[in-house]
């Protein structure tokens, strides 16, 4: 098969379109033939080797595919040829402590499709039978595949962790990121009120158009100051946060009382300071997600049939142009979700 791999770490320039040695499923899993691919912001993370593969290199990136059922395992039922499917992209052991408690994502055993096997930046893709769910026909294949990790983390950081009410104030970091415009979307469908980041004001419609209350440019204005205006000196009830550094460290100022902050990323830098005071004096919660359960993808396709949740897509490529796709994300210049399809 053709695949969009890397065989050392570094930048876009790093990727290689070229052949690729063919999946072979294993009895319990599935082939699928990729019809889209979302970019993550965890695939620059594993190409510039922040979080290099555990399985090594060469690898391919690729952790949000839609596509086709080409071949399934010799135990696996139910699933026709040629079904349109959606990956769910976290594997679980099914017997470590955290998975018979339920709670799969923090398996110690964990995987993610497109970091510790490859993904989908290629016309093949294996996963087991247990992560392949159908997509509905009212999703295109290119909105299916900005939903696996961006909008289901985004969906279980809000909704599950932060337990989001309606009436409350949320600022969500980057509105132009996946992450962001799915966050924001899905605190709307909360009932809750939203401030959002930009990085450059040809952002603040699209940000608005998604449902933010309140716009700020983090390059030209302080984002903790916009929001004590914007909440009347209080601060937000959550913060969804995925930058790292200073951004988190200035998240943490932005909470009011009582106040949570979701950390689903660290896309610019793995470390976040914390003025500790802020977060006892005002008994902060700092609550870590880890994509979210097959359920909740469910829940998702289930809104998004009814026209409720639509993941923001910026542009699509071919998989043989990966190099300009990542290059596109690297710079910034997205608005939504960046695709591959073969
Ligand atoms: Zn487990």
């Amino acid at each position: 098969m053709r695949a969009a791999f890397f065989k050392e770490h570094g930048g876009a320039e790093k990727l290689l379109y070229d052949d690729y040695r063919d999946p072979v499923p294993a009895p319990d899993e599935v082939l699928v033939r990729v019809r889209a691919c979302g970019l993550n912001g965890v695939d620059l993370l594993l190409l510039d080797g922040r979080f290099p593969p555990p399985e090594g290199l060469p690898h391919v990136n690729g952790c949000e595919v839609t596509g086709t059922v080409e071949a399934t395992g010799a135990q696996v039922r139910g699933l026709a040829t040629g079904a349109r499917v959606i990956v769910f992209p976290g594997f679980a052991c099914g017997t470590c402590e955290y998975c018979l408690r339920g709670e799969r994502t923090v398996c110690v055993r964990y995987g993610y499709l497109g970091a510790h096997r490859d993904g989908g930046y290629a016309e093949l893709v294996r996963a087991p039978a247990a992560n392949i769910l159908p997509l509905p026909d009212a999703i295109p294949f290119e909105a299916g595949a900005a939903v696996p990790l961006a909008m289901l983390t985004s969906w279980h950081g809000l909704v599950a962790q932060a337990d989001l009410r309606p009436g409350q104030t949320v600022l969500v970091q980057a509105a132009g990121s996946g992450v962001g415009s799915a966050a924001i979307q899905i605190a709307r469908l909360c009932g809750a009120r939203v401030i959002t980041t930009v990085g450059s004001d040809d952002k603040i419609e699209f940000a608005k158009a998604l449902g933010a209350e309140h716009v700020v440019n983090y390059r030209t204005q302080d984002f903790v100051e916009e929001t004590k205006t914007w909440t009347g000196k209080r601060g937000v009830d959550v913060v969804v946060e995925h930058i790292g550094g200073a951004t988190f460290e200035r998240s943490i100022q932005a909470l009011t009382r009582l106040g949570k902050l979701v950390t689903i990323g660290s896309h610019d830098t793995h470390w976040g300071r914390v003025d500790l005071r802020h977060v006892y004096s005002k008994n902060l919660r700092i609550l870590g997600t880890n994509l979210g359960s097959i359920l909740e993808l469910r829940t998702i396709l289930d809104y998004m049939v009814a026209g409720r949740l639509k993941p923001v897509i910026d542009r699509t490529f071919p998989l043989r142009e990966a190099r300009a796709a990542v290059q596109h994300v690297l710079d910034r210049r997205n608005k939504g979700k960046v695709l591959l399809v073969p």
